[in-house]
């Protein structure tokens, strides 16, 4: 389906628990770097599915996010990651909770969707279908983690405060729409917990309207209805993209959450707002000059 004008769109984010007073200069050069690299892919023809996947993989093969090589370890000192990518087009979805070790977890969560009946595979079985796929591992990825400043390596206390996710949203010129999030979760989180992240319908979601990708404290997008509330109240409660992402945050901080989520509807118009204190995003569209910030206010 071409869609007639050759618009495409990308918003990328690193996750909505940005903290201020920290150093964000080089993670932002990062996030401006990547956005151009997608954008000559998008205007290259490469469906969005396969652009969010790179995306996310790079972000999380830099070790600068809180997923793949950056993220947080768990109470018990282990990285358990989560991910999920949906494809618009087809609806086809794959994702992967709690899996160790793994240098993509989105790759993972791609081979899922692209080579297994499932949609979602957890814990042994995940790593098991990593190997099987011949998908990459790493040793000891807790040894990549920064700890924000100021927190010491037993203050599990700020598990709600210290957080952070990658996520990509795309149209490409073809009219479809992706999206891909990926994570480690939240600093000291118990062993098995599972964010909002690699749910399709709450971390992420694409059909042929819109594509969102959240992050923040995941049980609080779980209990609000995440990414598919997004999507709902834009498609059948007459919202606008930024309404309809808005409402939703301002439900997750009636909760006593924070977060953000980045969408991109068919049209290529992009909205990338967070409740919490910033959050790491970038953007580019045929119809708007990259956009790169962290802090500064969304609405
Ligand atoms: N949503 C992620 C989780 O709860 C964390 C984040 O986005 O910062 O696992």
């Amino acid at each position: 389906m071409m869609n007639g004008s050759n618009q495409y769109a990308l918003a990328l984010h690193g996750g909505a628990g940005a903290k201020l007073g920290e150093d964000y200069t080089i993670v932002e050069a990062h996030l401006s770097k990547l956005t151009a690299i997608g954008e000559d892919m998008l205007r290259e023809g490469v469906s969005a599915v396969n652009v969010v996947e790179k995306m996310v993989s790079e972000l999380e093969l830099s070790g600068l996010y809180v997923a793949g090589k950056g993220s947080a370890p768990n109470r018990a000192g282990q990285v358990e990651l989560d991910a999920s990518i949906m494809d618009g087009a087809t609806r086809q979805a794959g994702a992967v909770a709690v899996i160790k070790d793994v240098q993509s977890p989105i790759s993972v969560a791609r081979a899922v969707m692209d080579h297994s009946p499932s949609v979602m595979l957890a814990g042994d079985g995940a790593n098991a279908f990593a190997a099987e796929q011949g998908l990459a591992a790493v040793d000891d990825p807790a040894s990549y983690y920064v700890l924000p400043l100021g927190v010491s390596k037993d203050d599990v206390s700020v598990r709600d405060m210290y957080h952070g996710t990658v996520g990509a949203v795309a149209l490409d010129i073809d009219g479809n729409l992706a999206a891909a999030t990926s994570t480690g979760g939240v600093f000291g989180k118990p062993e098995g917990r599972v964010g909002d992240t690699p749910i399709i319908g709450v971390g992420t979601w694409a059909d042929q309207d819109i594509a969102i990708s959240c992050t923040g404290t995941g049980e609080y997008f779980i209990r609000s209805g995440g990414a598919l509330m997004i999507a709902n109240r834009f498609k059948l409660a007459g919202d606008t993209l930024e309404e309809a992402v808005w409402n939703m945050l301002e439900d997750v901080g009636a909760l006593g959450g924070d977060g953000g989520a980045i969408a991109v509807s068919k049209t290529g118009e992009i909205a990338m707002l967070f409740n919490s204190d910033g959050m790491k995003r970038a953007s580019i569209s045929s119809a708007s000059p990259a956009v790169s910030t962290t802090f500064t206010p969304c609405r």
